[in-house]
């Protein structure tokens, strides 16, 4: 048998499900990007992005994906000849530092692995060490998407404050946003960057940087900022042509309004607490298999854990093989492994993902995981019993009101 009908499903982490309300939204006509109604579709967009993120103060709104606002960030705070120290937990930290080294900053990298979260001492540390302050930001993820480690961001500026170092405190949510607790204001993160193909449910194309007033301060002093990249008019326009530095992307607001709608809807502490539920019920599932050696999660120790990704470490080439078969018979696409291995060694193949973030409910992956629980028999992969029903016992509990 050959999965042919029902909807498939591409449960990767990113670009995610598309809910039909913020796909239909898009589909309408091109309106005219000078009528008033488009300020208040922005001015709308610009207030609600800043409640999901918990910030009451700045946002800036670019055409671009993660990549285009890793940049942006950085345009607006840093320059050539600065120092910045990145904190990498797996693959996504290194992008920004590379992008950062290619503006012609210099960075000081520390690699915690690729299974363990932020290992606060080392960057007291690093941080003690430089007497000089030289570092000008400190740069971290709070969910690399490739690891699926969750990063302790109030820890890390409890360190910073604690070593009473200036720098400024650069996060990248782009994974994370919309799906695990994230508290901009409370936490002290200067500048966060996000993206809406994630937890914000649209198709790729808008990115998002948001600020403070501290790093506003720091970008006043830049001796030159790209007009392109300067957050400034965006964050605070005085006309309809600066919320964008140009033509706005008419249908990825029409798409993010209905997405930020469906999120007010249904509140941010359910929509945490919702994603909380499905990674526990995956990580149950998981740990349920793992016991005949099937495969085991690849971070261990559950608080580390993101709610929106699930890296998972299997046997090569068990990896890849479970990924074809429940692509060919479920009709569902799971991640690869990402920064595990190199594409090119055969251990790259014990590797995958799952990605749950945004527009998913229990059915979508009580289905994932009884694909992949169909897999492990057909494909006869020695695992342990019981990951269904250690699944569904965590979604018993999707009713209780409260999140972490
Ligand atoms: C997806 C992702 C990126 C890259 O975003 P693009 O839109 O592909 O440029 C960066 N950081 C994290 C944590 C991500 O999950």
């Amino acid at each position: 048998m050959q999965n042919s009908g029902g909807r498939h499903y591409n449960a990767i982490p990113g670009p995610s499900v598309i809910p039909d309300q913020v796909l239909q939204a898009m589909h309408r006509a091109g309106p005219n990007i000078y009528d008033p109604v488009q300020q208040e579709l922005m001015d709308s967009i610009q207030r609600d992005l800043k409640a999901v993120a918990c910030t009451r103060h700045h946002v800036a709104m670019y055409i671009a994906n993660g990549h285009g606002v890793w940049e942006a960030a950085i345009a607006n705070v840093l320059a050539p000849g600065d120092h910045v120290l990145v904190l990498a937990t797996g693959r996504f930290a290194h992008g920004w530092a590379a992008m950062a080294r290619s503006l012609g900053i210099t960075t000081e990298v520390l690699d915690f692995g690729l299974q363990s979260t932020i290992d606060q001492t080392r960057v007291a540390e690093a941080l003690a060490q430089d007497k000089n302050h030289r570092y000008k930001a400190v740069l971290a993820c709070h969910v690399d998407t490739a690891t699926s480690v969750l990063n302790d961001i109030d820890a890390l500026r409890n360190t910073i404050t604690k070593e009473a170092h200036p720098a400024l405190l650069m996060v990248d949510c782009i994974a994370s946003l919309g799906c695990d607790r994230f508290l901009m204001d409370e936490w002290g993160v200067d500048v966060m960057v996000s993206a809406c193909q994630k937890g914000l449910m649209t198709p790729p194309g808008t990115g998002f940087v948001f600020f403070n007033d501290k790093a506003a301060s720091v970008r006043a002093t830049q001796k030159s900022v790209s007009s392109y990249w300067d957050w400034t008019g965006r964050a605070n326009p005085r006309e309809l042509y600066q919320y964008f530095g140009g033509t706005s992307p008419t249908h990825h607001l029409f798409g993010l309004r209905a997405a930020l709608d469906l999120l007010n809807d249904e509140g941010l502490e359910s929509v945490w607490h919702r994603h909380r539920v499905i990674a526990r019920a995956i990580s149950s599932a998981v740990e349920a298999w793992s016991v005949e050696g099937a495969m085991a999660l690849n971070i261990s120790q559950a608080a580390q854990r993101s709610n929106a990704v699930t890296a998972i470490r299997a046997t090569a080439p068990d990896g890849t093989r479970i990924r074809d078969w429940v692509e060919q018979y479920c009709g569902i696409t799971l991640g690869v492994g990402l920064g595990m291995a190199e594409p090119d060694d055969p251990a790259w193949h014990g590797f995958f993902r799952i990605g749950h973030m945004g527009h998913v409910n229990s059915q979508m992956i009580n289905g994932v995981l009884g694909s992949i629980d169909a897999a492990l028999k057909a494909l006869d992969i020695p695992h342990g019993s019981g990951a269904l029903e250690a699944a569904t016992t965590q979604f018993a509990g999707l009713d209780s009101a409260t999140s972490r």
